[in-house]
Order: structure tokens, then sequence, then C-alpha cells
């Protein structure tokens, strides 16, 4: 069995590919720490939120910058993150601050104030982090680099049974156009684009369930 206590694991791909459930599923079997690097996008969204900025305004956002600390703990294998001091919890996860992380994350200035700290987290080793340039930009090094995804339909299907679970339905079709929206934002943007590193593994999980991706990357890091 590979020595984990000081491996790197890229998992990057679309939204909606299961990165964050599978990546914790592996992180607490093999004991490494789940690092979800989207929370810090939508961070610094959150900032322009709770400060009356517009999506739209770019100058303000970068000049936000400046006022904004952010720092990630990890309490009993949970990742928390704090701006300025203050726990982000599920303020970052209603569908406007996935909207304004989707901006933040275009403007390259934002990348570059992220980069640091991702890179910081990954040094000590242990970790699997989750996002969409980790193999590509964070850890071009990694010792193992997986590039997850499934297709549109697949993950606006899951999205739209998760959505119903937590009594906020949408229509399908509105999911569906959400989801080929933030790819096409992801893929196209001219920093650090959604894209597998060249020596990335491609897994195409459409027919695998949480439990089996999470056994196969399980596998890969064991075949290292
Ligand atoms: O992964 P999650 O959906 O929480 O990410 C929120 C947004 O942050 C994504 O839509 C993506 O645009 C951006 N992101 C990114 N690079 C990462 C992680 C997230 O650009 N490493």
């Amino acid at each position: 069995m590979t020595d984990t206590s000081k491996i790197r694991i890229a998992l990057d791909g679309p939204s909606g590919a299961g990165k964050s459930t599978i990546a914790k599923a592996v992180a607490a079997k093999l004991g490494l720490v789940y690092v979800d690097t989207g929370a810090l996008y939508r961070s610094v969204g959150l900032y322009a939120i709770e400060n009356g900025i517009d999506a739209d305004d770019t100058d303000a956002i970068i000049a936000s910058l400046d006022k904004i600390d952010i720092k990630m703990t990890y309490e009993n294998g949970t990742q928390k993150v704090y701006l300025n001091g203050s726990d982000v919890g599920n303020r970052i996860r209603t569908p406007e601050a996935s909207k304004y992380a989707s901006v933040v994350s275009k403007i390259p200035r934002v990348r570059e104030f992220l980069l640091g700290l991702q890179r910081e987290r990954a040094e000590e080793g242990g970790v699997i982090m989750d996002g969409r340039d980790i193999g590509t930009s964070i850890i071009p090094d990694a010792e193992l680099k997986v590039f997850m995804t499934a297709s549109a339909e697949a993950r606006a299907k899951r999205r739209f049974l998760e959505l119903e679970e937590k009594g906020m339905p949408q229509p399908y079709d509105e999911v569906l156009r959400d989801i080929e929206a933030r790819d096409k934002s992801d893929r196209e943007r001219e920093t650090a684009p959604c894209k597998p590193a060249p020596d990335a593994v491609q897994f195409v999980n459409d027919d695998y369930g949480i439990e089996e991706s999470a056994d196969y990357i399980i596998s890969l890091i064991e075949n290292l």
C-alpha cells in the first residue's frame, strides 16, 4: 500500500461530477485531508455580495482583495473557511454565492490571491484537493491527478434529485441549463480553464455510484 501521509491528489472536473462527495469518501477511508478549493472562490464572492459589490464590477472585486483575509482550518477533519475572522458556513452555498464564485474565479487577480493558500496546504501533503485547476496549476507535480466528469445530463439529473431531496425543487431543464452555462464559463475562461492535465487519469463516472467512484480512485492510489 502506498504511503499516503505525504501524498497530494488533484481531483478536478466540472460542477456536479460528484467531486466533493467522492473526495470526502476517499479522504475518510485513507485518512487524508479533503481540501475544497471552490469554498475559497465562494468566500471571495460572498465578500462581494455582503458588501454590495456588483458581479460585473471587476475593479471593485479586485480592490476588495485588499480588505479580505481568508483562512482555512480543519476541525475534526472538516474544512472551515474564515472570511475576515468569521466562519462562512452555509452562506457560501446559496445560488447567489455559486453565481458570484463563478464570476470572481474568472479574474486572474483573484486566482493569484488564492494561489499561495492552496499551495501551502498542498505542500503539507496527505491531501485530496478538489477544484478545476489543481492538476494544471496548483500542484502540477501531484502524485495523482484525476479529471472526473460525467455527461451534463447525468450531472443535471443528480443535481435535480439532490435539490428535490433538500426541498428546493427546480425544473430539470433549468438545472441542465445552469450546469451547461457554468461548464462553458469554467472551460472557456482564459485563466486556469477547467481542463485535464496532460497526465491526468480521465474518469467518466456516468455509470458509477459514489462508493464505486471512491473505490476506483482508491485503486488508482494503491497502484501508484
Ligand atoms: O467547486 P465549487 O462549485 O464549489 O466551485 C465554485 C466555483 O469556483 C466554480 O463554479 C468555479 O468557477 C470556481 N472554481 C475555480 N477553481 C477551483 C475551484 C472552483 O475556478 N479550483
